[in-house]
């Protein structure tokens, strides 16, 4: 079968109802035209979503910290513990910070920062507790699996009590941060400190059997190959079909933060081909999301046309990436809108009209 008979076979499978393979996967990621897999997963998306609707949040990023010891060698953003550059953020501060964004309209909470073995689990069991006693209704999501398997090894408890601790202190949802590239070899060459992929696995795992649901993500553009993508959309498949805690996949390209790693621009269909890819093989996932902080407006409206149904923004303060966001709720109505769709404003955990939910 030649390679565009085949790519037509899978597609014409895919749309009948048929689980794509891995090998599939590969075969459209390396050999299907953009386009084709772009209307292929524009029709599943109007399946499994509304057609004529997308969503979008509103919530504020709070970054912590800055320390870290686990010196990604694409990150920008952290200072070396002990450099005496960092911060630590107290409770008042994170406090002032989400009041800011109450008076904003928007009360969910994004907390996240680098592996700080200067703070104790008290500090963050305690912040947590501080925004759960004072703003109630907000929402908090927080830490990544680099973080918590830090505090299992900090606490000696299993990852399931640092859960309930955390839970019980006021985190409602976890992201699914610092996935990268989900295979040994690329975490070896970009992140050699960071969990494994079966470490990050379990971590995701375990969140979400605690009843912690998450989005997910890939992140490309630098020395990974096509069999590494293809193992990554795998993997994810595979935590879904084993928790069904995942609500959302997106995908985000490797920006020029720092000079320590290889960074291979991704074209704009190869980005536009991730997002119909990710669509058609992430059968059990409902929603994609285009990061419009990361794709900027003219690629991210494409990509709604692509196979995405949500684009996740406006996030307020945003310090580990540059921002192309969309900047306010009105910003993103506009947006969705001039794209040609029903603006839908959903919570962290994706209840639609809600600006924030408290679910797990
Ligand atoms: S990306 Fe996160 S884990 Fe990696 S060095 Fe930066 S702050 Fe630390």
């Amino acid at each position: 079968m030649n390679e565009q008979k085949q790519t037509t076979t899978i597609i014409d499978r895919t749309l009948a109802g048929e689980r794509m393979s891995s090998a599939d996967a590969l075969h459209l990621w390396r050999h299907g035209n953009f386009r084709d897999l772009g209307n292929a997963a524009f029709e599943v998306r109007n399946r499994l979503n509304k057609p004529d609707e997308v969503s979008y949040t509103a919530f504020r990023v709070v970054n912590y910290t800055n320390y870290c010891n686990v010196e990604c060698s694409f990150c920008s953003f952290m200072d070396e513990v002990g450099s005496g550059k960092g911060y630590n953020l107290s409770a008042d501060e994170i406090l002032r910070k989400v009041d800011e964004a109450m008076r904003l309209d928007s009360p969910q909470l994004f907390l996240q920062g680098g592996v700080n073995p200067d703070l104790p689990m008290q500090y963050y069991t305690d912040t947590l507790a501080a925004v759960r006693d004072k703003f109630p209704e907000v929402h908090i999501r927080a830490f990544s699996p680099v973080e918590v398997l830090y505090m299992e090894k900090l606490t000696g408890k299993s990852l399931v009590e640092v859960f309930t601790e955390l839970k019980a202190a006021g985190m409602h949802s976890f992201p699914g941060a610092g996935a990268e590239i989900l295979t040994d070899r690329m975490r070896d060459i970009l992140s050699p400190k960071k969990a494994s992929t079966d470490e990050w696995l379990r971590a995701m795992r375990t969140a979400q059997q605690q009843g912690l649901r998450s989005s997910t993500n890939i992140v490309w553009g630098s020395e990974e190959n096509d069999d590494e993508i293809i193992a990554h959309l795998t993997r994810l498949r595979e935590l879904q079909d084993a928790t069904s805690g995942v609500l959302s996949f997106v995908p985000w390209t490797f920006q020029a933060q720092t000079k320590k790693f290889k960074l291979r621009k991704v074209a704009p269909h190869e980005y536009l081909k991730m997002v119909s890819l990710s669509r058609l093989f992430l059968d059990n996932i409902q929603h994609i999301e285009v990061s419009i902080m990361v794709a900027g407006k003219q690629l991210g409206e494409l990509a709604l046309h692509f196979g995405a149904d949500d684009i996740n923004s406006p996030v307020i303060e945003e310090n580990v990436l540059r921002s192309f966001g969309l900047k306010s709720v009105s910003e993103s109505v506009q947006f969705i809108e001039e794209a040609g769709f029903n603006p839908v404003r959903r919570s962290f955990n994706y209840v639609r009209g809600a600006k924030t939910d408290q679910g797990t």
